[in-house]
């Protein structure tokens, strides 16, 4: 397979999708840069080489129809300022082979985009799923991707993947364009390979003892994972919201809180799947509950009861939102000791400030797990927020780049992004 370490860009144009789908204000303005960050090390690399950048992105979700809210017009100046060197916009994506073409060796372009085609996603724009006409647009559309893929694939001479973001999803951009370089001018970012790697340790290259916590709202969307986790791991700690269908499941009552009642045999079938491996499962002993939070304002309402009781002895009309201090010092010793973590989901809910501990308790263990030279990967979404909310982002291994795209990774499934470029 070609890396980018050994690939000489000196007079080539490198096409490289990145994830530039950046938050912006209401002046359009950057919020937060890290995903242009992300991206750098492999964008330098091609320009410090000699090469010519083509620079592609989606941007929020356009469907198929040009919007400026979503334009990557936005971004260009901080774009350049990123990189060093003043990126030129092409604003039709599919329109800008003049301007690739008169890329000199050191130069940029930015394309608009990809999104305000529906190519990009091979999505049918404007036609109901239930539209009997649906099959054949969709059928269409994914010819009309191909031809969308080859035009993007016309503009370069090699094809850089650096979107770990979008690697699970097929779009024009990040695989089918893949099929239009030959396996020597195709390869992934610096970035796409430390996500790459960093799943690989968890997944393949483990050290052990293997801890993975698993937490969030609900079991069911978590189930591939956990199956996934459970050949591989000698611990799995389960927590938040999942807690309560596993009490009820074990004959506990639960008051109000978050239980999947269609679920209770899954969670039973875990516990059997977990003694079968030999897996050491970890559930909290004891909740802190309340009998008013809001939800929508993510805060207790006022004259709110807050008090700590057993995960299976939870009164009526109490909700659990966090784990309890016996449960966090389970959490914690469960950790110690670990030589590979895997942290996805929060201990409750850490959005507001009564219900963080748990999930406090879990980080912290992990980060003083890693000082010990544990490795450990922490992703998908809310766990990411929670590792920065308590200031602990360098205390860690690694924090992925990707939600549902490391949540699938993780599931055990080939992503298209990566595939493509591997020729799988
Ligand atoms: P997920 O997207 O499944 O990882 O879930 C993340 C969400 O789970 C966060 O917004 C948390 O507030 C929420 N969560 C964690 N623990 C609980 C709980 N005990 N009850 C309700 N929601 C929870």
């Amino acid at each position: 397979m070609q890396t980018i370490d050994k690939f000489n860009f000196a007079g080539k144009k490198a096409i490289v999708r990145v994830d530039f789908n950046v938050p912006l204000d209401e002046n359009g303005k950057i919020t937060d840069d890290t995903r242009i960050r992300g991206a750098l090390p492999t964008l330098k690399k091609i320009l410090a080489d000699g090469g010519s950048l083509i620079i592609m992105s989606h941007m929020g979700k356009p469907k198929g129809k040009v919007n400026a809210k979503f334009s990557l017009s936005q971004i260009v100046d901080a774009v350049s300022a990123a990189l060093g060197v003043k990126v030129a916009f092409a604003p039709d994506c599919a329109k800008a082979a003049d301007a690739a073409k008169a890329l000199k060796p050191g130069e940029a372009l930015l394309l608009e985009n990809l999104r305000f085609y529906g190519e990009e996603e091979g999505k049918p724009v404007g036609i109901d799923k239930e539209d009997p006409a649906y099959e054949a647009a969709k059928k269409e559309m994914k010819s009309k991707q191909k031809d969308f893929a080859k035009t993007l694939a016309s503009y370069a001479d090699c094809y850089v993947n650096d979107a770990f973001g979008t690697a699970h999803r097929k779009h024009a951009s990040t695989a089918v364009i893949a099929d239009y370089f030959d396996a020597n001018n195709k390869m992934l970012g610096y970035l796409m390979e430390k996500e790459v790697k960093a799943v690989d340790n968890v997944l393949n290259n483990i050290k052990r003892p293997f801890v993975a916590i698993m937490g969030g709202s609900k079991v069911s969307t978590k189930i591939g994972i956990i199956e996934n986790l459970m050949t591989k791991v000698d611990k799995l700690v389960l927590c938040g919201g999942m807690t309560y269908t596993f009490a009820k499941a074990n004959g506990g009552t639960v008051g109000a809180s978050i239980c999947e009642e269609d679920k209770l045999d899954l969670a039973l079938n875990i516990q059997e799947l977990a003694k079968k491996n030999n897996v050491e499962l970890v559930l909290g002993t004891d909740s802190v509950v309340t009998n008013a939070f809001n939800f929508d304002s993510m805060s207790l309402k006022p004259g709110a009861d807050v008090k700590v009781c057993p995960s299976g002895a939870i009164p009526e009309g109490y909700e659990g939102l966090d784990a309890g201090p016996k449960s966090q010092e389970k959490f914690a010793n469960a950790i110690k000791g670990a030589k590979t973590i895997l942290w996805n989901g929060p201990a409750g809910v850490f959005e507001c400030d009564d219900f963080t501990a748990g999930s406090k308790a879990i980080a912290n263990a992990i980060a003083a797990a890693t000082k010990e030279g544990a490795f450990s990967l922490i992703g998908g979404g809310d766990s990411v927020a929670c590792i920065n909310k308590f200031g602990l982002a360098d205390q860690v291994s690694y924090i992925s780049t990707g939600g549902g795209a490391l949540l699938e990774a993780i599931e055990g499934k080939i992503l298209p992004g990566i595939a493509a470029i591997k020729g799988e």
